[in-house]
């Protein structure tokens, strides 16, 4: 697939890639992981900006990916965001920014961590900054120039299997099958750029004095799903009336907060995927994905209060997209049929998801 002298019309005719091209693929991947070198931690932060772009921008059918080095360096900034905060590591120690490299510090670092502290670390704010352009530009040519070149380079030589390269200096096209297989194999990707980067981050000499013993780097640098949610329910609670998203009850102060489509499925804070449950209701969910009437009130929601939803919570220093999460719901709900999962209804009920579900979007 994608091989030079390929012509135009093989490319868009394409079906999927096969399960031959699939498993070439993540041997490529592993390739990256076990023989790429890594002096610093920009090639994580690429392989999960595009790994997430996959979901939020692009679709199964197969086809290439056109992606602007804005909206790529717009996904980068916000995967550093958390590690603007200086580092808190034993008592003992002074809490300090994270070195990303080896040598001085990392050039996207200084203008995104002045935003960082100018907003207080919220993010929403972050992006109507005065700033904020003119340090996403810097990230691009910083992605460009780094890691887009040396990301691709296995045993030594260039093998672009995920992007063309040398490309455009406005985009990163991703190459027919990449976002498949990128959508397909997300959790994995995932987890192998988050470790590899806590990985490198813990074993930087730099950072040595930083961490000392205490260390719950991952927490720290990619978040958990209890970030502190109390306050998004004072918001929720009169929009669903005070009532449970699921079963309709009336809710008490107990009440929490869901990520409606799961934390371990897709772990990104993103406004509108929050719902107000009961704690009975929600543990019994747990990872599963919700069932068709429970879809069908969230995309309504989603329809009729998104943009209420969004200003509140934007507010709060969530990330507001509502088409993001749109497509993350719809990337979950594609991957469930495909894996032929059971989703949850109520209480101790769940059924075979049903294939309706992707045509509600
Ligand atoms: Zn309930």
């Amino acid at each position: 697939m994608g091989h030079p002298g390929e012509s135009q019309l093989l490319v868009t005719t394409m079906s999927l890639p096969s399960a031959e091209e699939q498993i070439s693929f993540l041997q490529q991947i592993q390739r990256l992981f076990s023989e790429g070198e890594f002096s610093a931690t920009y090639k994580f932060a690429l392989i999960l900006a595009l790994a997430e772009l996959a979901i939020e921008r692009g679709d199964d059918s197969g086809e290439a990916l056109e992606l602007s080095m804005a909206t790529v360096a717009e996904k980068f900034a916000e995967l550093y965001w958390r590690q603007m905060a200086p580092y808190q590591g034993d008592q003992a120690a002074a809490a300090e920014l994270l070195h990303q490299n080896q040598g001085k510090r990392a050039a996207i670092t200084a203008p995104l961590q002045k935003i960082y502290a100018a907003c207080g670390g919220q993010l929403a704010l972050a992006k109507t900054h005065q700033d904020w352009p003119s340090c996403l530009k810097n990230i691009a040519r910083t992605v460009r120039d780094m890691p887009m070149q040396h990301l691709q380079v296995l045993g030594g030589v260039q093998q672009p299997f995920l992007y063309d390269y040398p490309s455009s200096p406005r985009s990163i096209r991703l190459k027919p099958g990449v976002v498949f297989n990128l959508r397909r194999y997300q959790g994995l990707v995932q987890q192998l750029a988050k470790s590899g980067w806590v990985t490198h981050v813990r074993n930087n000499r730099l950072n040595h004095p930083i961490i000392g013993k205490h260390d719950d780097l991952e927490v720290f640098m990619f978040g958990a799903e209890r970030s502190p949610l109390r306050e998004v329910a004072k918001i929720l609670a009169p929009l669903q009336g005070n009532r449970c998203f699921y079963c309709q009850e009336r809710i008490s102060e107990q009440a929490e907060v869901d990520h409606f489509i799961a934390w371990s499925r897709y772990p990104r804070d993103l406004a509108h995927n929050f719902v107000l449950a009961h704690r009975g209701c929600n543990n019994d969910k747990r990872e599963l994905l919700a069932g068709l009437p429970h879809l069908e009130k969230w995309l309504r929601r989603l329809e009729l209060h998104g943009n209420e939803i969004g200003e509140h919570l934007s507010e709060l220093g969530f990330v507001v997209d509502s088409n993001a999460s749109r497509q993350v719901a719809y990337w979950a709900y594609e991957q469930g049929l495909n894996s032929q999962s059971q989703s949850w209804l109520a209480k101790g009920i769940t059924e075979p998801l049903h294939h309706r579900c992707i045509s509600l979007f």
